[in-house]
């Protein structure tokens, strides 16, 4: 430390972050654009360079994207700023008092101030042949190019074990190579936990009128393989009625879970996310968190949250890189993330727990999926979300920020400015 209690003076230590995804590459971006020019190292467990994943179950498992655009920086990013990158490599050990992380090699890095930026990996299936040949998980460019190879034959029956996010997304990609796709989830429909019964519909509908088979509150209890010719191969997946679905190809899409293990190895609070203060400080000073594996103090919730978006990783990660400098500003964004699948795109603004048994207001055409709706509870927006309407998703932010009260005809109503709802007392200037 410095005088001023700033990491990266003469002879100081490095400031190193752990985990090499977006988050972890916002924070390097934002260390050096505030001027740091200390010592500055990046430590990921893939061999890629910090990569974005939204496409990887999108556009790029789709073969519409190619690798580099992916990329966060481009080729050469890194050394230009004298950003030391290493890569393909695990930290395995993290000793806070000592100041130290040792990698799986047993190398060992000292730093003055650290960031964990370690992600989350996907929920395991929780039943018998999770990991048969043919079941995939989707986190990595690399499960995403396998994934691609395995789907781009088409005229496979792909059975998608779970209708979240990325069960869907990865439904809508396998239908377009045409294979027959079958999309198993628990709720009443998809996306009941994320978005409630009302517009879980929408997304099922729209699954269904493309011909994706979709079936509800089913409960997939093993994923069963046959053996033949001296191998294992899947054959389907068992449900808890015994019946069998058969699957040539199965991905397990159950949610995903936070990389706490380093964190919880040296003694760091952790609860469902390492938990950090609303400048990403953990309880130990000079370690900071964030992006999927950080649970954040939220100044308009009062509590931590937990945000498992590209934007989050994108904001917070720089956010989180200023706060190591010693930037006291609070982060409290709103939660905002986006899906695309067949024709229908759409971004969601605001805070999924407030929305749980809120009033939802339309404005738009439901039947064709050209809509804006808002979550209400105590008559002020804490959600909204556009489908295949553009340029809303700013006032919607400012309607939630605003915390104002609205009247829900007046929202339905399209002749009406959504500006004009931010006034409570329209008519009165
Ligand atoms: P990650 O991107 O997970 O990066 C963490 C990195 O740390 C990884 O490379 C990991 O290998 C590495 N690491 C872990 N442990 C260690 C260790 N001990 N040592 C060294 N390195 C380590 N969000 C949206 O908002 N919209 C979307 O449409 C969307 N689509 C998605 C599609 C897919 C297929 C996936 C997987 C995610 C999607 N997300 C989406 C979520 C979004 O990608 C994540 O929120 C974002 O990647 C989180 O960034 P992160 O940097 O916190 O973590």
């Amino acid at each position: 430390m410095d005088d001023a209690g700033q990491p990266g003076g003469p002879g100081a230590d490095p400031i190193l972050i752990v985990g090499a995804g977006l988050a972890g590459a916002r924070a390097v971006e934002a260390i050096r654009v505030a001027g740091f020019e200390g010592r500055l190292l990046l430590v990921g467990e893939e061999s890629a360079a910090p990569y974005i994943r939204p496409p990887l179950s999108k556009e790029y498992l789709a073969g519409r994207a190619d690798r580099d655009s992916v990329d966060v920086h481009p080729v050469g990013w890194y050394a230009e700023r004298g950003i030391e990158r290493i890569l393909g490599h695990r930290a395995a050990v993290l000793d806070p008092a000592a100041h130290q992380v040792t990698l799986d090699d047993g190398r060992v890095l000292r730093y003055s101030r650290l960031l964990l930026a370690t992600g989350a990996s996907p929920r395991p299936f929780p039943g018998p042949g999770a990991s048969l040949p043919g079941v995939h998980y989707l986190r990595t460019v690399d499960d995403s190019d396998r994934l691609r190879a395995a789907l781009a034959e088409g005229g496979r029956r792909v059975v998608i074990v779970g209708s979240g996010w990325i069960g869907l997304e990865v439904a809508a990609a396998a239908k377009g190579y045409g294979n027959e796709v079958i999309v198993l989830g628990r709720g009443a429909v998809p996306l009941q936990a994320a978005l409630g019964t009302e517009l879980g519909g929408v997304f099922e509908r729209l699954h269904r009128d493309h011909g994706v088979h979709v079936g509800n509150n089913t409960d997939v209890v093993e994923l069963e393989g046959e053996t033949r010719g001296g191998g294992t191969r899947l054959s389907g997946v068992r449900l808890a009625d015994h019946t069998l679905v058969r699957a040539d190809l199965v991905v397990v899409g159950l949610g995903a879970t936070p990389n706490t293990q380093l964190a919880l190895g040296a003694g760091l609070a952790v609860d469902n996310g390492i938990k950090v203060s609303a400048t990403f400080q953990t309880d130990n000073f000079d370690v900071f968190a964030v992006g999927d594996v950080a649970s954040v103090f939220h100044p308009r919730l009062g509590h931590r949250l937990r945000v498992e978006h590209w934007a989050n990783a994108d904001t917070a990660g720089a956010a989180a890189g200023r706060a190591m400098l010693g930037d006291s500003t609070e982060y409290d964004a709103i939660p905002y993330f986006y899906t695309d699948q067949f024709d229908l795109s759409m971004e969601y603004s605001g805070f999924g727990e407030l929305a749980r048994d809120a009033e939802v207001v339309f404005r738009g055409d439901r039947a064709g999926r050209e809509f804006v709706a808002f979550w209400l509870t105590d008559g002020r927006v804490v959600a909204g979300m556009n489908v295949n309407v553009w340029e809303v998703n700013e006032i919607v932010q400012r309607l939630i920020r605003s915390n104002v009260r609205v009247d829900p005809r007046r929202l339905a109503d399209e002749s009406i400015a959504l500006e004009d709802l931010l006034d409570p007392f329209p008519g009165t200037a």
